[in-house]
């Protein structure tokens, strides 16, 4: 047995941005505007040393300044987001977040000749650059990644002027358009001209004729502008083949995406597959919520319905102390440096009016203290998301050794220590806990969790993939919604009775529309976190040194490199399956429960 750590309680309370500035009217931020701008300026004015012959020595002093100038704007940026975040009713509040925006805006387009001039620069010349970069080396490599996708100068220029109008102005017009959608709910109070975002609440109703009242609404009004919709989703489609695979030879649509998070292609296939295989698991876990709320079968409209909750409350010394404890049980410098937030008053607890809701956590550069933002109310799920919250701040803590480039993991991994951090929650609390019903809302909150960031994201990028290869076949947008109705199919086999409407959801999914392929990386990093947690659960002791390092590696080497020294080939089936046995497990027990 691990020792109690000792639980010194901190009150819930405001949090304090004095290590940022002293406030609003602190000299000191004006200072910061004033240096930064003259820094910037020094920086422009090294220009014309940007040859191929650049001595590698003023390369690297150029970067260094260049990271010092970025480190103090990173400071004003962040203060002004944290204090709008505290109070998002204050004006002066809203009047630096404004101004620092355009600031930084404006900076950061000064200072882009060097990225561009480094991109361009031929492989003979920036080798021994980057051999002197040290800890900067990822970084700079990122930047070259996409060298060979990158067109003539004049070609860029012509890309961005005809995106405005093209590409980017249809994705502006998608909103336009479903953004100005009302709907009618009838059978609840001020159901009427309600927003999209307003109707989604009743799907979660207790009512089961509302739920299916709510989709029915939604489904209603999209699919009366489903064909020019799906026309929309069919040019865009065909814009992103034009360019990503015509102009800047990407192998296959998807490709362009896997670049930006640096995954290669066969990887993101191999964990769709595993995924598909694994439809099974949240099959049980659909019918199981079918007793849990009286049901012969879930309808779609049913997957998100409430299982009755427990209202066990948490005080927040004892979520604290409950935190604190998971973590020290893994590792006790995962505690420390949780506490340390505590400790530095940098975590904001309270529920205020005019407080920006939900939770996060944000680093604003290596060696300051992350800042996190919780609504702590005492529920099991205040519980959970401190944990998740403070998972992230001790995953930037590990990784504060690296510069500003590279300290924060890139996207796929950005949810690692988080997630695992609510894991070593769960399973705590899933040990000790007596009242079955908090296991139950424990588990059940899980499995939703997973369902929703997991298989249903696969299953848009499943989708996404099918659509690219159906539209450059000339695929009418009715073949398209057949295929979406097959998607689905496949993804809940029997165990849901799937409405027909749904064949439409998909032109109603902004992100297919925004940020093609964007989805699945949802799943890799959900999917990643409990495969991890698997090997943990399988190795014990010896698992841990591995999982440090991928924290404390932070942003500073590709994800696949940083895993496979961390001894996980993402590359294999097995390592997927991992995650997915460990969700078998979560819905294994909560079939144990018995239904009441
Ligand atoms: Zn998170």
């Amino acid at each position: 047995m691990n020792p109690s750590p000792s639980k010194p309680i901190y009150p819930k309370q405001r949090w304090s941005l004095h290590d940022l500035f002293a406030g609003v009217d602190d000299p000191a931020l004006e200072k910061a505007f004033k240096s930064i701008e003259k820094d910037v300026k020094a920086l422009e004015a090294q220009r014309p040393m940007f040859t191929p012959k650049i001595k590698p020595a003023d390369f690297l002093a150029f970067i260094q300044k260049l990271e010092a100038v970025e480190r103090r704007a990173a400071r004003l940026g962040g203060y002004a987001e944290l204090f709008f975040t505290e109070d998002t009713q204050n004006q002066a509040a809203q009047a630096i977040v404004g101004r620092v925006s355009q600031f930084g805006a404006e900076i950061s387009n000064r200072l882009l000749f060097f990225s561009l001039w480094w991109k361009d620069l031929p492989k003979e010349n920036a080798d021994p650059l980057l051999k002197v970069a040290g800890d900067y080396t990822y970084w700079l490599q990122q930047i070259r990644l996409f060298k060979p996708h990158t067109l003539s100068e004049p070609e860029e220029k012509i890309v961005n002027i005809k995106n405005v109008t093209g590409a980017s102005a249809l994705t502006t017009l998608y909103s336009s358009i479903t953004n100005r959608y009302t709907f009618d709910l009838k059978g609840v109070k001020n159901g009427k001209g309600i927003t999209r975002g307003e109707l989604m609440v009743y799907v979660r109703e207790a009512d089961p004729e509302i739920r299916a009242r709510a989709y029915q609404e939604l489904y209603r009004v999209y699919t009366k502008d489903a064909p020019i919709l799906g026309q929309m989703y069919q040019t865009l489609v065909r814009d992103w083949a034009n360019e990503q695979v015509s102009l800047r030879k990407y192998k296959t649509p998807i490709s362009a995406r896997n670049l930006v998070n640096d995954i290669p292609d066969k990887v993101v296939d191999t964990l769709l597959e595993v995924a598909r295989q694994n439809n099974a698991i949240f099959h049980r876990y659909f019918r199981l919520k079918a007793r849990w709320t009286k049901m012969d079968r879930l309808r779609r409209y049913d997957i998100y319905a409430p299982v009755a909750k427990s209202d066990k409350k948490y005080t927040y010394a004892q979520s604290t102390a409950i935190v604190f404890d998971a973590f020290h049980q893994f590792d006790p410098e995962f505690q420390k440096k949780a506490e340390r937030v505590f400790q530095e008053n940098h975590l904001d607890g309270e529920v205020r009016k005019g407080k920006q809701e939900g939770a996060f956590c944000a680093t604003i550069e290596p060696g300051l203290t992350p800042w996190v933002l919780l609504n702590f109310q005492g529920k099991s799920d205040d519980v959970a998301a401190m944990a998740h919250e403070l998972g992230h701040a001790v995953h930037s803590m590990m990784a504060e050794q690296h510069s500003l480039f590279t300290q924060n993991a890139c996207l796929p991994l950005a949810e690692t220590a988080s997630t695992f951090g609510e894991m070593l929650l769960v399973d705590k609390l899933l040990k000790e806990e007596q009242d079955e019903s908090v296991r139950r809302d424990l588990l059940f909150r899980q499995v939703d969790d997973s369902y929703a960031t997991i298989q249903r994201q696969v299953y848009f990028a499943l989708f996404e993939r099918e659509a690219h290869r159906m539209v450059m076949e000339n695929a009418s947008v009715d073949d398209l919604a057949g295929a979406y109705f097959e998607n689905l199919k496949e993804q809940f086999g029997d165990s849901i009775e799937l409405n027909e409407e749904f064949k439409w959801e998909w032109v109603a999914i902004p992100h297919i529309y925004n940020v093609p392929f964007y989805v699945y990386a949802y799943a890799f990093g959900q999917l990643l976190v409990l495969s991890l947690y698997n090997q943990y659960r399988l190795e014990g002791e010896a698992f841990k040194p591995r999982f440090r390092r991928i924290l404390s590696t932070g942003g500073s080497e590709a994800p696949i490199t940083l895993l496979k020294h961390a001894g996980v080939d993402v590359t294999k089936a097995a390592f997927w399956q991992g995650g997915f046995d460990v969700l078998n497990d979560l819905v294994k027990q909560l079939e144990q429960i018995p239904v009441k």
